[in-house]
């Protein structure tokens, strides 16, 4: 069932649109993040659903209840809208203990003191730092006080949690072990939340669901494996993670028999074909690194190709292997370390499921 919808939401600052029709539709106790680099309209997108800020068209609504609609009239101040918010800069007050931070927003809602004792230790509990409600914020890490604005936010019960950033101000240790804690913490309680970031890896470990934005966009949206493994498009493949991208040659795909043309190279199997006689937009071909793998060299069959090595990296867990196809660049991911000369001939293999036809929707782009 539906519980947040963001619908057809336009934000323009003077004639600038931030925001572009952007609609979001969330289930109940699903984790969204609105994903995508600086200046997509992520922010503006979050606050116009906290109501610190008006848009100009669209409706927003949560629980079944508009909390904005201009067309309408509606607008629920921000304090009545139930949602509890966090923010990149931690937003405590330095001069008021952990345990006051927790409990201002109880206090004014008027909740009885022995209530606001027991739901601010539960809270500071649930996110590691129970027992730190005498201490002062300036006294704790950055990681530290983010918990306990993430408490604050989780004292007051919201219907709905929002992030702006939440993770941006902690070195990157504490930010990967953070991501899972905070993801812990949302199913464990079951809370609808809307996440922002421009970290693609954060985006995958904390979501249900992405929601891919672009120039106030949305480029594509769906569940993290989804939009990884099928990105429907150029930006949404190339910001969630490396990909090779090779011109499509239309006249020699086949796509009836499932065939697409690499421009001046081989011909491939591939599961998306239908695509290339279904649009009239500009398509290339794409696959992940990681997809493609280094075979023996009288292997034959469907999608089994012969590379020229350019370039070995050994990256720990992998080594990338920099080829050339048919003049194309392309770059393989392969499990340990695995040694290559330079010039030196290898057959690799990609399964017809991994070869993407995608739109190129990056402006002024040209060969990848
Ligand atoms: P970041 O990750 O850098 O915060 P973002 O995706 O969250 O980026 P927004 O903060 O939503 O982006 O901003 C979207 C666009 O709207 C940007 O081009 C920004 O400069 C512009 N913008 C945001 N707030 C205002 C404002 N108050 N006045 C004018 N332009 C604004």
């Amino acid at each position: 069932m539906t519980y947040l919808v963001v619908e057809n939401l336009v934000k323009r600052f003077g004639s600038f649109v931030a925001v572009d029709r952007v609609s979001i539709t969330m289930a109940k106790g699903e984790v969204c993040t609105l994903l995508g680099p600086s200046g997509c309209g992520k922010t503006t997108t979050l606050r116009s659903i906290a109501g610190l800020e008006t848009f100009d068209s669209g409706r927003v609504s949560l629980d079944g209840v508009t909390l904005a609609d201009p067309s309408a009239g509606t607008f629920v101040p921000p304090e009545k809208r139930n949602l509890g918010m966090v923010f990149q800069s931690y937003a405590l007050w330095p001069h008021k203990t952990v345990g006051e931070n927790v409990s201002l927003g109880l206090k004014i809602a008027g909740l009885p003191a022995k209530e606001i004792t027991d739901r601010v230790a539960e809270v500071l509990t649930l996110v590691g730092m129970g027992g730190t409600e005498k201490r002062s914020p300036s006294s704790l890490s950055g990681g530290q006080q983010q918990r306990v604005a993430v408490a604050r936010a989780l004292a007051l019960q919201p219907k709905c949690l929002l992030f702006d950033e939440p993770l941006s101000n902690l070195d990157l240790l504490l930010r990967e072990r953070m991501r899972f804690e905070i993801r812990e913490l949302l199913v464990k309680l079951g809370i609808t939340a809307v996440y922002v970031t421009h970290d693609q890896t954060e985006a995958m470990v904390i979501s249900d669901h992405i929601v891919v934005m672009n120039q106030g966009k949305v480029e594509q949206e769906g569940a993290p494996t989804d939009i990884y493994t099928r990105p429907s498009n150029r930006f949404t493949a190339e910001f969630l993670g490396r990909t090779n991208l090779l011109p499509l040659d239309r006249a020699r795909s086949e796509p009836a028999t499932s065939k697409v043309a690499i421009a001046g190279g081989p011909i491939l199997k591939s599961a998306e074909a239908a695509r290339v006689s279904d649009s009239n937009e500009p398509l290339m071909i794409a696959f992940r690194p990681e997809m493609a793998r280094l075979v023996r060299t009288d292997e034959t069959g469907d999608n089994v190709m012969d590379g020229k090595v350019t370039s070995t990296s050994f990256l720990g867990s992998h080594t990338q292997v920099g080829l050339s196809l048919s003049g194309h660049e392309v770059n393989l991911l392969t499990p340990g370390h695995r040694k290559l000369a330079n010039g030196e001939s290898v057959r690799f293999a990609i399964d017809p499921a991994n070869v993407l036809v995608i739109v190129d929707n990056v402006s002024g782009s040209e060969e990848p």
